[in-house]
């Protein structure tokens, strides 16, 4: 048995148990790493951060997927920026309206590792008729899709650092902005609000955001492996507001079943908390 640690901040480690580093590789762009444990079963890292593990995937899927289309049942033409674990594209997929989905990820040997190591995300993904696998930047990628030709782009990134950096830029905002249709949707992977670091990453992708979107949300979800355990996404728009157009029986419709998500729960998730509110109006 040996630890795996990660710095959450200059005076704050996160330590998890594993018995088998299962796998170990240095691509074009990332050091990947694939552990197995007992608490969390597999998972792996992209640099030495924690990306995914089998114990609390479900919360970040179900919470980056279902609020868009609780909010818009009518969601179609799906772009997914990175996501390359596939658990973002496997919720999408559910959905039997949708016609088209992209996952623009900027690093193949992630997906490839994860069909491998990581079924319980990548599993049936590739295989979906409706699923198109591009991988390459995706502020490249977004910047040749035609105007308002999507319903909905989930950003499923790294951090703002390295080849992260370019999803949180103006620039690639005003990309999405100019791609999604009237009834367009933009979630982000929007950081945390507790340690400095990210809070600082939270603050400048919010204030970029604002600028572009007449619409914008930032929600909350609990993930017990993430810096903090309190992390954010962003729900930005041109037309549809998350709470007023929250659509429940059509949701319901869907007869989905989720182990997190709920639409009691999609209320109160974009009830921040007041330090929260105050650092993102700061
Ligand atoms: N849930 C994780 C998190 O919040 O940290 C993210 C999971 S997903 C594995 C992140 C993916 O984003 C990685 O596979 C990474 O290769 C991809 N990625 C990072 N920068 C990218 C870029 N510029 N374009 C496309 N994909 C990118």
């Amino acid at each position: 048995m040996d630890w795996y640690t990660e710095q959450w901040s200059n005076d704050c480690k996160f330590s998890i148990a594993y018995d088998k580093e299962l796998y170990s590789e240095q691509s074009s762009f990332q050091q990947i790493n694939f552990y197995q444990g007992k608490e969390f079963g597999t998972f792996f890292t992209l640099d030495g951060l924690m990306m995914v593990n089998e114990k609390d995937e479900f919360i970040y899927h179900d919470m980056i997927v279902h609020p868009a289309f609780a909010t818009n049942p009518n969601i179609k033409k799906v772009l997914i920026i990175g996501g390359g674990d596939g658990g973002t594209a496997r919720e999408v997929l559910r959905y039997p309206n949708v016609e088209e989905v992209v996952m623009a990820e900027i690093d193949e040997r992630v997906f490839r590792l994860c069909q491998q190591y990581l079924p319980v995300t990548a599993r049936g993904v590739e295989e979906d008729s409706r699923m198109q696998l591009r991988f390459e930047d995706g502020l490249e990628y977004v910047r040749n899709v035609p105007d308002q030709s999507l319903d909905l782009i989930l950003v499923d990134s790294t951090d703002p650092v390295s080849i992260g950096e370019g999803l949180f830029t103006t620039a690639f905002y005003k990309e999405c902005y100019r791609v999604l249709n009237a009834d367009g949707i933009l979630i982000n992977q929007h950081e945390s609000p507790y340690f400095a670091e990210y809070a600082a990453n939270m603050k400048k992708a919010h204030t970029k955001i604002k600028d572009i979107f007449p619409i914008t949300h930032v929600y909350q979800y609990h993930m017990p492996t993430y810096p903090s355990g309190h992390w954010l996404f962003g729900f930005a728009s041109k037309r549809l507001d998350p709470l007023k157009n929250l659509n429940v029986e059509a949701w319901e419709q869907f007869g989905l079943e989720t182990k997190y998500y709920n639409t009691n729960l999609h209320i109160g998730a974009f009830g921040l908390p007041n330090y929260v509110k105050e650092a993102l109006n700061r």
